[in-house]
Order: C-alpha cells, then structure tokens, then sequence
C-alpha cells in the first residue's frame, strides 16, 4: 500500500525533488545533494545519479533494454509495466519498485540527515522488504505443534570440522513462470556463509533432475573456489543414496550423476549427505530467489540479510527479521 502511494507520487511528479522544490517556490538549490553535478529530477534520483547508477548493476533485475526512456519517468514505467505480461514479470516489477522506494529513501537520507547510504545497502534492503512482503503474503509456513518441534529439534544444521566447507544445495521450479532456480550455499566450520550461488534458468524443470544437477553445482562451485575438503548436503534422499552407492536407475540422471562421480575425485575429501528439508533452509530460499531473478546470481565476502538471518535460523538461532 505504502509502496502503491509511492508509485503513484513518482508519476505524478509529487516527489519533492530539489527542481520541483524550485520550480514551486523558485528559491534554494535545484542540484542534486548526492553527487551535486545535476539538476535533481526524479530521473536524475532514479537512474542517473551515481549511486542509482551502481545500485542498479548490483540489482538482481535488470532493465537494460529501456535505458533510453529513462530520461522520462513516465514512459519508463510504461515499459516496465509491459513486461508484466511476460513469465515472472510481476515478480520482477514489485523488486523493481522496492529499488525505487529504497533509492528515494536513501535520497532523503542524504538531504535530511546528511548520511549517505551504500548502493549495496540500498539493494539489499529492496531485497529483504520484497522477501518479506512476498512471505507475508505468500503461503505461510506452518506452525509446528510443540511435540513435533521436539521431534524435529535434532534436525537443525551444524556446522562442518574445521577445514572443511558444507554445501547445502536445493532446487525450486516455478510451472508458473516457466522458471527453475538452483541454490547453492556453502558455510565454513564456524557457520559463516562463505560462497552463494543462485541459478537462474529460463526452462520447464523436472524435480529429480533439477536436484541433481543442484548438487552437481556444489563441487563446481568448490572447485572454481579452490577448496580441498567438502561436505554436500541436500535434502534429496533418492539422489544421495544412488550417489553414494554409486548405481543409477534412472537413465535421465545418469549424465549428471557420472559428472558427479568425476567432480569427485578433484577433492582430497568429498562427501555427501542427506539433509531434512528444515534444516536446508538456506539453499531452499536461495533456489526460490533464484526462479525470480534473471540473472545468476555469486556472492561471496557479504550476503543479503535476509540470507545471513535464514543461516542462523538453519542453526536453530531463531532471529526475526528486523530493519
Ligand atoms: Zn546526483
């Protein structure tokens, strides 16, 4: 709702920006307080201000091929909103309108405050408002009665030994949006997120195979990251059990599981397991992310909140989200 009012202030040229300020009472200054080289228009604040500019690279949503209508607000969004007709294009214009909410909020920020806010933050925290808002509305998770948390108490995720990296993989397909993510997350023995991968593929997917090749991802993202000694984790148990006896029935994952197999023999130590889905937490949310973005997604060094709140939350460390 908030959100709707904002949109509709944008085209509506009701954001106070400094040249609507100045064209209004004709005083002050009508350049930009970020950057101080332009005249601050709404444009300017969305799209050609530097930090809108990084923002917008950093964005898991891309509109590259609107660029020139950014220069009118107006016939922008009308693009923008065309695209809803295509797969997944409503997932990508509400995260298109949390970035534009959080660009305006950094803008105030800057003025009112005189704090500027990192072009990550501002992505990041689009991010986590539209997980948030699509959790809210989304399917609830259930609530478990008391004796089945009990029952389920035991199945938290724990980190590895020292020196070796778990890998928690899982896979989401979206029928919908004829969309299949896969989701990769690797944790050091101190739990810390290390390396994250969501794939994003434009392509009907079938579970099992969609599982496999999940996992077949996690020695490929080992291997890219030079690690000797890992652990891989899905929640898959048909899938672990035929790697780990090493016998395929079915013909249409053998490919992938003889890849695998080879993957294998790269580590000094590689080994995988089966993890109840409660546990997989991370690798889960990170394969749904991954069916409503259109890029592929690598983070390493620094991870969205929402992500590091959701490792916690695999280790039994129930944290709310929080702002
Ligand atoms: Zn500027």
């Amino acid at each position: 709702m908030k959100l709707k009012h904002f949109l509709w202030r944008c085209l509506q040229n009701g954001l106070a920006t400094s040249e609507a300020l100045y064209q209004r009472v004709g005083k002050g200054s009508n350049l930009c307080q970020c950057c101080g080289e332009a005249t601050e228009t709404i444009e300017h604040v969305f799209f050609f201000c530097p930090t809108a500019q990084v923002a917008w690279r950093l964005a898991p949503v891309s509109w590259e091929g609107i660029v020139e209508l950014q220069c009118n607000m107006w016939r922008w969004w009308d693009a923008v909103m065309d695209s809803a007709k295509g797969a997944q294009g409503m997932d990508r214009i509400k995260l298109t309108v949390n970035i534009l909410w959080q660009l305006w909020k950094a803008r105030n920020k800057r003025v009112f405050q005189l704090e500027s806010v990192d072009a990550k933050v501002i992505i990041d925290k689009a991010q986590q408002e539209w997980i948030e808002f699509e959790n809210a509305t989304g399917s609830q998770p259930r609530v478990l009665a008391s004796s089945e948390q009990e029952r389920l108490i035991q199945h938290i995720w724990e980190p590895p030994q020292e020196g070796v990296v778990r890998i928690n993989t899982d896979a989401a397909i979206s029928a919908k949006m004829v969309r299949t993510g896969l989701g990769i997350v690797a944790r050091n023995w101190r739990g810390d997120l290390v390396k994250v991968r969501g794939i994003s593929r434009r392509k009907r997917g079938e579970t099992a195979t969609e599982e496999s090749l999940a996992i077949r991802s996690a020695p490929e993202m080992a291997q890219d990251a030079g690690w000797t000694k890992i652990e891989v984790q899905s929640d898959c148990r048909n899938i672990v059990r035929s790697i780990n006896a090493g016998n395929v029935q079915d013909r249409k994952l053998q490919t992938i599981l003889e890849d695998i197999e080879a993957l294998k023999t790269s580590f000094d130590s590689c080994i995988f397991s089966f993890v109840p889905r409660i546990a997989n937490g991370c690798s889960h949310a990170m394969a749904q992310f991954a069916t409503k973005v259109v890029k592929t997604i690598d983070w390493e060094v620094s991870f969205p909140t929402w992500l590091t709140v959701l490792a916690r939350k695999d280790m039994g460390v129930v944290t709310p989200f929080c702002n």
